[in-house]
């Protein structure tokens, strides 16, 4: 009953961060303000609002003018859900939980939008400073990541600040490891999907970070 619960919660979060990903980069609010369709504009009535289940049930299109939802939307519920229990039944360390939790948000924006919301970053950074001791490590990904703002080091900012929020839960050995999975990922779906357009490298931070911790080859710091 307990993990039901938890499941539940989960899924509301997951429900928000798909909130998040659509307003912030509209400058609307993520409090105030009704949920509707993107594409009738028809406001949302509560039965489908419900988390997982309002989008599966209507086969993932909207009840009233028929147009697509994204699966973003039911993947952010689902897997938010999941990590929600993962960490209830502590097979993940706070460290890990928060980091997953934001890499989920982060590869929605990045995959979505192209975007890096350093303010979420930010508030996710403060409360691992705020929760977890520092190592020098971090000093080290944040200076690359200042470097890449002002150089164009063919590398984007976010993804060095997204090592400096996983050096909380990662060694430098696993680090490195976990960006070799990375880029021979990424060079996969790229020969596969033949794109010549830059592609979002969170995503395949995140999926290399999860083949090291369900590998159990995470070594803590
Ligand atoms: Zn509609």
């Amino acid at each position: 009953m307990d993990i039901l619960f938890i499941f539940l919660i989960g899924s509301i979060f997951g429900s928000f961060f798909g909130l998040i990903v659509d307003r912030i980069p509209l400058r609307k609010s993520i409090i105030f303000g009704r949920s509707h369709c993107d594409s009738c504009q028809q406001l949302l009535a509560y039965r489908d609002l419900i988390p997982i289940f309002s989008q599966i049930s209507s086969g993932s299109h909207c009840r009233y003018c028929k147009s697509k939802i994204p699966y973003l939307y039911v993947f952010l519920e689902f897997s938010s859900a999941l990590i929600f229990v993962l960490a209830w039944v502590n097979y993940l360390k706070p460290s890990q939980f928060l980091l997953i939790i934001l890499s989920l948000i982060l590869s929605a924006f990045d995959y979505r939008q192209h975007s890096f919301p350093f303010v979420i970053w930010f508030i996710f950074a403060l409360s691992f400073i705020l929760i977890f001791p520092l190592s020098p490590l971090f000093y080290f990904w944040l200076i690359l990541a200042v470097l890449a703002e002002k150089f164009n080091l063919r590398v984007g900012s976010g993804d060095f600040l997204w090592f400096f929020t996983a050096s909380f839960s990662l060694t430098f050995l696993n680090e490195m490891l976990l960006l070799q999975i990375a880029c021979s990922l990424g060079i996969i779906y790229y020969l596969i999907t033949k794109k010549r357009v830059e592609i979002a490298f969170i995503p395949f931070l995140t999926i290399a970070y999860l083949m090291l911790l369900f590998g159990h080859q995470i070594l803590s710091p």
